[in-house]
């Protein structure tokens, strides 16, 4: 190789080597890094999250986005973040979903009036209102928890949310309970078993963790929820629906188990860019029996159903986009 030749490689060479730093460069500054509220590690939340984020960062080199779903408080938790700007997305209940559109029914909703910049993106699994009690703790009814030891779970979850609009309607206070906890979902089922409580609640899809780990840990039974009360809240309220937990998902409960319960759904912001949601939802659904796959609460889940069930919030623009493209609405 003539000298020459050898100093226009080098030249090459370099150029080539400031062009890939320059073009590493250019890829840093665009990351855009998104973050998924979920819930307790042994719940169902927490999976859905990881497992988008999962499929956004499969395509990190071409959109650019980094995904990321910590465990938080649960679902009115999640709303609160994403409206503070903490959180870009969030799984959330479906009745928690409405009341904070509305400004309605939680101290911090109504403390901020309505949350108008929230929006949905998609329903995912049923979450029935499970309630879990050790065996020998004299509960056989939901009315028999009534003097016993109940976690209501912590502030800022959707069960202890629900539970709470159950309580209003029996007129039931904190003061109804021997012991009225507020431990953490994923702190529930040890305690339940260590017998420092009576019962535990979870609105959850199935089969999820928190139960498994209760009723493979001590003898337990679920107990039903049903009668006047949540038949007037199922009435009055398009997120509640009558849900069966079925007979057979966990050990010493053999027969389906009659509740209501709500959609668990993805929402977000109008102030979270719509490019950055529409690649979020592409993954999810370009890559939809991949996503199935990750939970067996995921296995009914029907595309047009997830974008038409249980979202009160306007569907988010980037959302939108993209359901359009698949001729979806
Ligand atoms: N629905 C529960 C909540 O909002 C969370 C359930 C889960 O973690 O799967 O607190």
């Amino acid at each position: 190789m003539s000298v020459k030749n050898k100093l226009s490689n080098i030249i090459i060479s370099t150029a080539i080597g400031l062009a890939t730093s320059l073009s590493i460069t250019a890829a840093n500054a665009d990351q855009k890094y998104v973050t998924i509220g979920t819930g307790g590690q042994t719940g169902v939340y927490y999976v859905v999250g990881q497992s988008m984020c999962r499929l956004v960062n499969r395509g990190s080199e071409d959109h650019g986005i980094k995904c990321t779903a910590p465990s938080t408080g649960g679902s009115v938790a999640n709303i609160n973040a994403i409206r503070q700007g903490s959180l870009d997305l969030g799984v959330a209940q479906s009745d928690w979903q409405f009341y904070a559109l509305n400004g309605s029914e939680h101290e911090s909703f109504i403390e901020q009036g309505k949350f108008e910049d929230l929006r949905a993106l998609f329903s995912l699994h049923s979450e029935p209102f499970t309630v879990v009690a050790r065996a020998d703790s004299g509960v056989e009814t939901f009315d028999d928890l009534v003097g016993k030891r109940v976690n209501l779970n912590n502030p800022g979850s959707g069960t202890r949310g629900t539970m709470e609009v159950i309580m209003a309607e029996k007129g039931w206070t904190v003061d109804s309970f021997k012991l009225a906890a507020e431990l953490k979902s994923s702190e529930q089922s040890q305690a339940l078993c260590d017998n420092k409580l009576d019962v535990i609640l979870s609105n959850v899809g199935h089969p999820s963790g928190i139960i498994k780990e209760a009723t493979t840990s001590c003898d337990t039974k679920i107990i039903p929820v049903t009668g006047p009360v949540i038949d007037k809240l199922i009435a009055e309220n398009d997120f509640y629906a009558p849900a069966v937990i079925k007979g057979g998902l966990y050990n010493g409960n053999d027969n389906d188990i009659d509740t209501f319960g709500n959609a668990a759904t993805m929402v977000s912001s109008s102030q979270v860019d719509a490019d950055t949601v529409y690649m979020i939802v592409k993954a999810v659904f370009d890559n939809f029996e991949n996503f199935k796959r990750l939970h067996p609460a995921f296995a009914n889940l029907d595309p047009k159903q997830m974008i038409s069930n249980g979202l009160s919030a306007p569907l988010h623009d980037g959302a939108v986009r993209y359901y359009k493209e698949k001729g979806w609405m």
